[in-house]
């Protein structure tokens, strides 16, 4: 059986990576989409088959309470708008699929918790690399004691964004739509790792952030920002986030009897793995996978067999709630307890 999408927002990631990849799917269907430009929803409704008459615009969004062939919304806009669309989508009596950052503060992810809880609806935030082979395998190795006793985390994620040559970076460096810069778009990468590596949620956070307020880009949201976290067993892990150095986007586990390297560990794919330990390197030939297929579909499971999904709306908030943490230290200069 196959559950009926809805996609809202039909920019960069919506049609570059998520709606192609629904071919992979085993129970999940687009059947819907949801648009602010009618020609581009026509153009890739005829591109994937979707009837007409299941379009919608922003305003007539809340009407697709009537339309059964809808199971789940996956909403793919930008940060600030997240939660009133899952709110819209929640109240028109759909599951929500949403895009990371949950939101841009933690009372707007209670509202999106408390708006599906009360529909009854799951929630669902699209956390892809925790779907992803080779973080998944790189979670059981670390459970196994394969590394030993864990003792740090390294995360780093970063690119140089660029508002005038790609739209989608546009809003990302408006904190009225972004909520923030790099950390709230890539370093959440980072973050979520050392929670889903190390099994724990930090106590701890310590950050220091730098941006060239001269620069256009930044004078709304940060730059680079690097953290600290100190988890309840021990584990320390510092990671990096920047909007202005070269592309990188990786993780590394260090135990007392080896250590992991995935790099890059949140791409689209080409995932490497590399362990080292007393007897010598290794790099375990792992399959690929369609990380945006098993989210989408692990959804779709969820809701057919009513369980929770591996990431819900609790997840998300939990992230926005270190973030704005990482913001106060950095801000304060001093450890922030979480
Ligand atoms: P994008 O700008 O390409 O897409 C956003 C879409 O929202 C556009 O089609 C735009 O027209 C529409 N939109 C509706 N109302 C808008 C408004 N008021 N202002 C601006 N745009 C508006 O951006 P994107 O890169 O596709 O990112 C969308 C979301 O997906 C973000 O939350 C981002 O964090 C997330 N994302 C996730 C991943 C991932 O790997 N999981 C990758 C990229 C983006």
């Amino acid at each position: 059986k196959k559950l009926g999408w809805a996609i809202v927002g039909l920019g960069k990631f919506a049609t570059e990576q998520i709606m192609p990849n629904f071919k992979d799917c085993q129970h999940s269907k687009l059947v819907a989409l949801v648009s602010g430009s009618p020609d581009k929803a026509k153009k890739l409704a005829r591109e994937y088959g979707i009837e007409e008459k299941n379009l919608y615009n922003y305003q007539n969004f809340d009407t697709i309470r009537d339309n059964p062939a809808v199971d789940i919304v996956y909403i793919i806009l930008p940060n600030a708008l997240h939660a009133e669309y899952t709110v819209r989508a929640a109240q028109a009596g759909k599951h929500v699929l949403c895009e990371k950052p949950m939101a841009t503060s933690e009372e707007d992810c209670q509202k999106m918790i408390d708006a599906s809880k009360k529909a009854g609806k799951k929630l669902m935030i699209a956390y892809r690399c925790q779907y992803e082979p080779f973080n998944l395998n790189a979670i059981e190795r670390i459970k196994k004691g394969e590394l030993g006793k864990l003792k740090v985390i390294t995360a780093d994620h970063g690119r140089p964004v660029k508002p005038t040559e790609d739209k989608a970076d546009t809003w990302r460096v408006v904190k009225k739509l972004a909520g923030g810069g790099s950390l709230m778009d890539i370093g959440i990468y980072s973050l979520n790792a050392t929670r889903y590596l190390t099994g724990e949620e930090p106590v701890e956070i310590t950050a220091q952030e730098h941006s060239d307020k001269s620069d256009p880009r930044f004078k709304e949201v940060e730059d680079t920002i690097v953290f600290t976290l100190r988890f309840p067993s021990g584990v320390l892990a510092t990671c990096t986030s920047s909007y202005s150095y070269q592309e990188v986007k990786r993780g590394r586990a260090f135990g007392d009897k080896g250590w992991l390297d995935l790099d890059p560990l949140s791409d689209y794919n080409k995932h490497t793995m590399k362990i080292g330990t007393e007897e010598g390197k290794q790099e375990p030939q792992l399959k690929e996978g369609n990380q945006f297929a098993a989210e989408v579909d692990h959804m779709s499971e969820c809701v057919m067999q009513n369980k929770t999904p591996r990431t819900p709306g609790e997840e998300g908030q939990r992230d926005v709630r270190y973030i704005m943490a990482i913001y106060e230290a950095a801000k304060k200069g001093k450890a922030v307890k979480v």
